[in-house]
């Protein structure tokens, strides 16, 4: 059974031109684009799909970031897509990314580290809820 997951081009990798190399390295390892928008976000709303982070030191600085320009909220799917998509990404830290990964290519940071993945069923459940409605989802 095929299986869904939600991804965020992150604002870095849209403002420096890599989004269209990151679409076509994850429709190229399988994935078939359930739902795609291009849009900005509020710090609001950014603290509230990263409200899991919190208590973290880095929460101000992330929310803030992923609220300074564009990014591409996308809904995914294929067989594995959680943890296919995970591997794919690369190490949080670019820095500890592996070789051909979409961060170690794309990434400039830790925090402007180019793209988002769900870590698990029920994070992916939460994340596509918050950002597509049922009737989006094709
Ligand atoms: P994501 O949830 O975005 O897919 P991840 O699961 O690899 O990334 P998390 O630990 O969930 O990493 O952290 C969420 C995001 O917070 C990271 O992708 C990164 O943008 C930012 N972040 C994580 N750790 C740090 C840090 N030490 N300093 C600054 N930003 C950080
Ligand atoms: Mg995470």
């Amino acid at each position: 059974m095929p299986q869904r997951t939600f991804s965020i081009i992150k604002p870095d990798a849209v403002r420096n031109g890599s989004a269209g190399a990151i679409l076509a390295q994850v429709a190229g390892a399988g994935f078939r684009i359930v739902a795609i928008k291009k849009q900005s976000i509020s710090k609001h709303e950014a603290e509230g799909f990263y409200a899991v982070h919190r208590e973290r030191p880095f929460f101000d600085s992330l929310t803030t970031f992923m609220s300074s320009g564009p990014l591409i909220l996308m809904v995914l799917e294929k067989e594995n897509a959680i943890a296919d998509l995970r591997k794919l990404m690369g190490a949080t830290n670019p820095a500890n990314a592996e070789e051909g990964t979409v961060r170690k290519k794309f990434a400039s940071s830790i925090q402007e580290n180019a793209i988002h993945g769900s870590d698990a069923e029920d994070t992916a459940a939460f994340e596509i809820a918050y950002w597509f409605a049922g009737y989006e989802l094709i």
